[in-house]
Parts: structure tokens; sequence; C-alpha cells
């Protein structure tokens, strides 16, 4: 079996907490694009745990974890996350642990590169483009110039020093442009020696891997970072990520692209958030955010941020639906709506008093007013409803008219963070 589970929204929609509870059934789970520019929170028996760059099934004893050649490595974050879960309590060992050698190594200029240029938009334009500032579009831009390092290159450290200083030659000629002190080959091999050699003995082909695992019939999950329209192609770009976070990218992004997906699950959150700058149509402002927000605890995992918030948004979610191919979705977070008396929904848009349904281009959305419309909402804790029969009728008639909607089937709702705060609607 092999399973994708991407996000259908703007990001930080509940998937590693979904993948935690997923991987029960499943060998293997593997992460295909992105760095540690994620941030999944998951809580379970072990305690609660903030991954940025590790696969969610790392907190499972039996499951590998393969981080494939379509992300990009921080090698000194990664360093920092596993003695971190070690700290917790993981075991971690190559055993349980595969990098592909493909994947390519964020550095400390990409993360400074990241931060010149969100300051210098911040002053030249005042509207930066909300970037998590961790060096994640300057090393893709890099890996697309075929001037990335990648993990593979930590196995032949010789090789790799002799290619250093004219990377750090032209990488200078952009950081003195910005007015920053240059940096030297030496500290570059120190950063090498100091957090690339300790993770070179997990460095392998993962794409042999998982295609002899495959052909052993194990199952394999692929979990996304970010959602949908955080998408380098389909999302709201510039206000996007810098890598596919689409279903369709995963058995690449994984290092196995001969092989298809069985199915795609699409993680979709029962109202709205957005990290970040952008166009945000169903936005809520004012008071009716703040208590959103605080109901939500929307405030990013991996920055701190607060999370802007709306209703759920049909326009935005049909869209993500059918450019992540979902087969079936997770609704999460439902029991934060816990607390309405009446709930609202973004039916449309308004584009210049014409009503569209049709998520639209960038430009576009810039213009675009939200329709809200209400339902009734079920007013009571539902955080205890472990089968589809303990929820209140409200509740499944919101969750009917979102699977309407969308047209697409809402296979699991999960009505809190823990593990077991989950209900299968089939069951
Ligand atoms: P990801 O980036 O998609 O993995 O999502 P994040 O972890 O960034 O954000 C989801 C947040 O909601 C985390 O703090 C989770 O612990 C929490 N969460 C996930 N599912 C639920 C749920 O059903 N109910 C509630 N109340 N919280 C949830
Ligand atoms: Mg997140």
């Amino acid at each position: 079996m092999l399973t994708s589970i991407c996000g259908i929204n703007w990001g930080d929609e509940g998937k590693g907490r979904m993948v935690d509870l997923l991987s029960e059934k499943f060998d293997i789970v593997c992460r295909y694009q992105g760095g540690n520019n994620a941030g999944h929170t998951v809580i379970n028996e072990k305690g609660r745990f903030i991954l940025n760059l590790l696969p969610s099934g790392i907190l499972r004893d039996d499951v590998v974890n393969v981080l494939g050649p379509g992300m990009v490595i921080d090698i000194k974050h990664l360093c920092g996350e596993i003695a971190k879960l070690r700290e917790g309590g993981i075991k971690i060992t190559p055993a349980n642990l595969k990098i592909s050698d493909k994947a390519v190594i964020t550095m400390p200029y990409n993360v400074l590169q990241d931060i010149m240029e969100e300051d210098r938009l911040t002053k030249a334009t005042g509207k930066p483009y909300g970037s998590t500032r961790r060096g994640i579009a300057p090393i893709y831009a890099d890996k697309y110039m075929k001037k990335a390092f990648r993990m593979g290159e930590l196995l032949n450290t010789a090789l790799l020093y002799k290619r250093l200083p004219d990377i750090v030659a032209w990488k200078n000629m952009t950081i003195k442009a910005y007015g920053f002190d240059p940096i030297t080959v030496d500290e570059m091999i120190e950063y090498f020696e100091t957090y690339g050699k300790p993770l070179a003995e997990y460095v392998c082909d993962t794409g042999l891997y998982l295609n002899a695992a495959n052909k052993q019939g194990k199952n394999i999950m692929f979990e996304a970072q970010l959602g949908a329209l955080r998408d380098i192609d389909f999302g709201i770009v510039p206000y996007t990520s810098s890598s596919s976070t689409i279903a369709a990218y995963a058995p690449i992004g994984a290092g196995v692209p001969n092989l298809k997906l069985d199915n795609s699950i699409g993680i979709m959150k029962a109202y709205s958030s957005c990290v970040g700058a952008g166009p945000f149509t169903c936005e809520y402002f004012g008071e009716k955010a703040e208590k959103l927000r605080e109901l939500g605890g929307e405030y990013g995992a991996a920055t701190g941020r607060p999370r802007r918030v709306g209703p759920f948004d049909v326009v935005a979610s049909r869209y993500g639906i059918r450019c992540q191919g979902a087969d079936e979705i997770a609704l999460t977070k439902l029991d934060v709506l816990d607390g309405y008396e009446e709930i609202e929904i973004c039916t449309h848009y308004l584009l210049n008093g014409k009503v569209i349904d049709e998520f639209p281009f960038t430009d576009v959305l810039d213009d675009c007013k939200p329709v809200f419309e209400k339902v009734k909402g079920w007013h009571c804790d539902t955080t205890k409803c472990r089968k589809k029969s303990d929820l209140p009728k409200e509740a499944l008639d919101y969750i009917h008219l979102l699977e309407k909607l969308c047209e697409c089937k809402i296979k699991y709702v999960s009505v809190g963070a823990e593990r077991e705060a989950c209900i299968d609607m089939d069951e």
C-alpha cells in the first residue's frame, strides 16, 4: 500500500498528528519535500513533540523513516532535532532513519540570504513574503542552479571541499551586494565537519531501499509538509513555499518515481488558518479572529507566529482537494468549533459583484470578498467522541455538508490533538 498524506489548505491542518495515528498500519514513513520550515506537533503516550525535518513516524518504534531527495536538509537543525528527540527517549539509528544521498543541504548562507531578502523587501516595499527565514527559497534556487551540496557528498568530503571555494566565491557576490560580510571556506569546512559528518551514517540511496521494501509488500506512507495552497506551482504564488507540496510529487520526492500511489488522504481543517502574508479571502479580523485563534491554539509550531484564521473555505478547499487528487479526507480540529452556537462557512467568493466558486489566480484573489453562510452549531463538547454515533447531530450535519460542498468523502474526523482523539466514520 502506497499512501500519501497531504495538506488541502494553507498548511498546519494537523498532518503530523494524522501521520502519527495512521502510521500504525505502515512500515515506512517518508518525507518528500520541504525542509525545517515544517512544524508538525504530535502528542501521544511518549509526550509532546515538534517535528521539523523528521517524519512523524519517528515516534513509532517499528517504523522506518526516510528523508527523500525532494527535501532540503539543514544539517545543523537536523543534528539538534535528533538530539532533542533522543533526550525525549526516542531511539534514532541508521536502522530507523534513512536520508537520501540526493537530498540537498541547506547552508547557513541560505538562511542569511533568506533574512537579507525579507529585510530588503520589507524596507523597499513594506511587503515581505512572510518567509520562515530558514533558507528554504534560496536553497531550492541553488538546487535548480546546480550549485547545491547534496547529502551523498558527505560520504566523500575530499571532493566536496574541492568544490567548495568556487561556490563560496559565487555566493559572496550575492552576500556583498546586500552589504553583508563575506563567508569563508574555512567556516564552511568547519560547518560540514561539525554537522555533516555525524549524519553520514544515515545517508543511502533511499530509492533502492523503498523499491526493495515495496517488492516485499511493505506499506509506505508519504508525508507532505504545508498544503496545496502553498505549493510552488499551484499555490498562491509568491506566498508559497518553494517546493511541491502535491501528492503527485510524492513518489519523485521520495526517490521512487517508478511507483504509483494507491491513495491520497487529504488533511483538511474544520476551519481555516494561514501563516504568513498574501491574500486569505475568508480571513476573520478583530474579536472574531481572536476568539477562533485562541480556541484553535493557532500559533506556528516552527516560528510561534500567530496564525491568521477564518471559517472553512469551500472554494479554496475544493481546489486543494483537486490539486491533491485526494481520495478521502481527514477533517481535523472539529472540536475547536464546539463553542459556537452558529458556524460560518465561506461558500463562495465575490469578484466585482459576481459570485465565483473556482479558486482564481493570485492577482484576482486580491480582489475577492468572501460570501459567508451560517449553519447551526452543536455547542457541546466533542472531544470525548470516538465513534460516529457519539457525535451530535449538528456536527454530523456539518461534516456531511462539507462532504457535499467539497465533493469528497470524509473518512476521519479528529476531535483533539492526542493520538486517540479521532473517529473513523466507517466504523
Ligand atoms: P501540521 O503542520 O499539518 O502537522 O499541523 P501543526 O502541527 O502545525 O498544527 C496542528 C495543531 O493542531 C497542532 O498543535 C496539533 O497538536 C493540533 N491538533 C491536531 N489535530 C487536532 C484536533 O483534532 N483538535 C485539536 N484541538 N487540536 C488538534
Ligand atoms: Mg505545521
